[in-house]
C-alpha cells in the first residue's frame, strides 16, 4: 500500500487542507480498478470505519499476491466540513460559507474530459477543487462506491438503472435491505461519476455493464461499531472478489431478495403537525396502510393533545429520523413501497 495525499489551499490565510489517499496496486491489467470514499458528508462515519477494516483486508491480500485490481481509497473524504463545528456540533452535510451541499454540485463531464477537472484549479474555491480532485480520482476507475449513510436506517443503496440488475452482488455481498433506483438526474457524487460512464460521444448508454457508481447508505449515523464495520468490510471484501479485484475463494453472497424500486416508489412520510413524536414503527419494520406510524404530543397535557401518524400505505420502514422533536414537514420516514406512489416527483435525489 502506498499513501498520498492531496493538498488544497483553504479560502483564508493560513489554512490548508490535507486529504490522504490509500493506494492497492494489482497486478492485472485487465481486472477492474476499484475507487472507495467515505465520510463526504463528513458526519457520516460508519463508512470511514468500514474502510478502515477493509484496509486491513487488502494489505494482506497485496501481501500474499492475491490483488489482482487496482483499489484507491479516501477513507475520510472531506476534511473541511469534519473541521466545521456550529455550537459544539460538526456540520458535516452543507459548507457553511456557501450554503452548498457537500454531495451536490459535482461538475458533470464526460470520461474523455476528465483531465480537464484539474485545469484551472487554482480559480476555484476549496470546497469546488475538493470536489473536482475527488471526482478525478474515481473516474480513473470502473467500480466507484460512495459509503454513507442515513439517520435512523437500515442499509440501503441508491443506485442508478443503468447499473442494475448488475449491481445485485454488491446489495448481497453487504446486508443490504433495500434498494433504490435511482435516475441519476442531479449532481450528487454518484451521480457525476454515472454521468461520466453513461456519457460516450454524443449518446447516452442505458446500460454500463462492468462499470459501478453507487452510493451505499451503511444504516445510521450512530451506527458505528465494531461488529458491522467488520463485517460490511467483508462483505465489500465478498463483493471485490466476486467482481475479480481481488483472487480469493470468498463463500458465495445468497442472491439478493430484497426490494429493489424506483425513487417514485419511496414515500417520504412528513410531520403533519409540530411536537414530540413517539413513534409506533420501527426501522425494518413492515407496515400495512392504516397502521400507526407514530403519535406526535401537539399539546402536552391537555386531553385532545395527540395527533396520529398514520400509514397511508404498505410498505417497508427504511428510513426515521433521530430527532424526538419536529416541525411540521420535517422527514419523519422513508417507506419502500410496492407501487408507485409519487406522480410529480422532481428527477435527482429525494432530498436536499
Ligand atoms: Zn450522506
Amino acid at each position: 500500500m502506498e499513501q498520498s495525499e492531496i493538498t488544497i489551499a483553504g479560502d483564508t490565510p493560513g489554512v490548508e487542507w490535507r486529504l490522504p489517499v490509500l493506494h492497492f496496486r494489482g497486478d492485472t491489467k485487465t481486472a477492474p480498478r476499484v475507487y472507495l470514499q467515505a465520510a463526504l458528508h463528513a458526519n457520516e462515519l460508519p463508512g470511514t470505519a468500514v474502510l478502515h477494516f477493509l484496509c486491513d483486508r487488502l494489505r494482506k491480500a497485496e501481501a500474499e499476491g492475491a490483488l489482482a485490481g487496482d483499489v484507491t481509497i479516501v477513507p475520510q473524504a472531506n476534511p473541511i466540513g469534519a473541521a466545521q463545528a456550529h455550537f459544539g456540533e460538526m456540520q458535516g452535510r452543507f459548507d457553511l460559507a456557501s450554503r452548498t451541499n457537500f454531495n451536490r454540485d459535482f461538475p458533470l463531464v464526460t470520461l474523455a474530459e476528465r483531465d480537464a477537472l484539474l485545469a484551472d484549479l487554482d480559480r476555484e474555491t476549496a470546497v469546488k477543487r475538493l470536489k473536482r480532485r475527488l471526482l478525478h480520482l474515481a473516474l480513473g476507475a470502473e467500480l466507484v462506491l460512495d459509503l454513507h449513510c442515513d439517520d435512523e436506517s437500515i442499509q440501503y443503496a441508491y443506485i442508478d438503472e443503468a447499473f442494475w440488475p448488475e449491481a445485485a452482488d454488491l446489495a448481497s455481498s453487504l446486508s443490504m435491505a433495500a434498494v433504490f433506483l435511482s435516475d441519476g438526474e442531479s449532481t450528487a457524487f454518484e451521480e457525476a461519476v454515472g454521468h461520466a460512464f453513461k456519457h460516450r460521444g454524443a449518446g447516452k448508454l442505458a446500460k454500463v455493464p462492468g462499470r459501478l457508481a453507487v452510493t451505499v447508505e451503511l444504516r445510521g449515523r450512530r451506527d458505528v461499531h465494531p461488529d458491522t464495520a467488520k463485517a460490511d468490510a467483508d462483505g465489500l471484501f465478498r463483493f471485490l472478489a466476486a467482481r475479480g479485484v481481488v483472487r480469493a475463494s470468498e463463500p458465495h453472497a445468497p442472491a439478493f431478495t430484497g426490494p429493489a424500486v424506483p425513487l417514485d416508489n419511496i414515500d417520504m412520510v412528513r410531520a403533519l403537525e409540530p411536537g414530540t413524536v413517539l413513534f409506533h414503527k420501527d426501522i425494518g419494520d413492515a407496515v400495512e396502510a392504516g397502521e400507526m406510524l407514530a403519535t406526535i404530543i401537539t399539546r402536552p397535557g391537555l386531553d385532545d393533545g395527540l395527533f396520529e401518524m398514520r400509514a397511508e400505505r404498505s410498505g417497508l420502514v427504511a428510513t426515521r429520523t433521530s430527532d424526538r422533536f419536529v416541525r411540521r414537514g420535517d422527514d419523519l420516514m422513508k417507506i419502500v413501497c410496492k407501487d408507485r406512489i409519487r406522480l410529480d416527483r422532481a428527477p435527482g435525489t429525494l432530498e436536499d
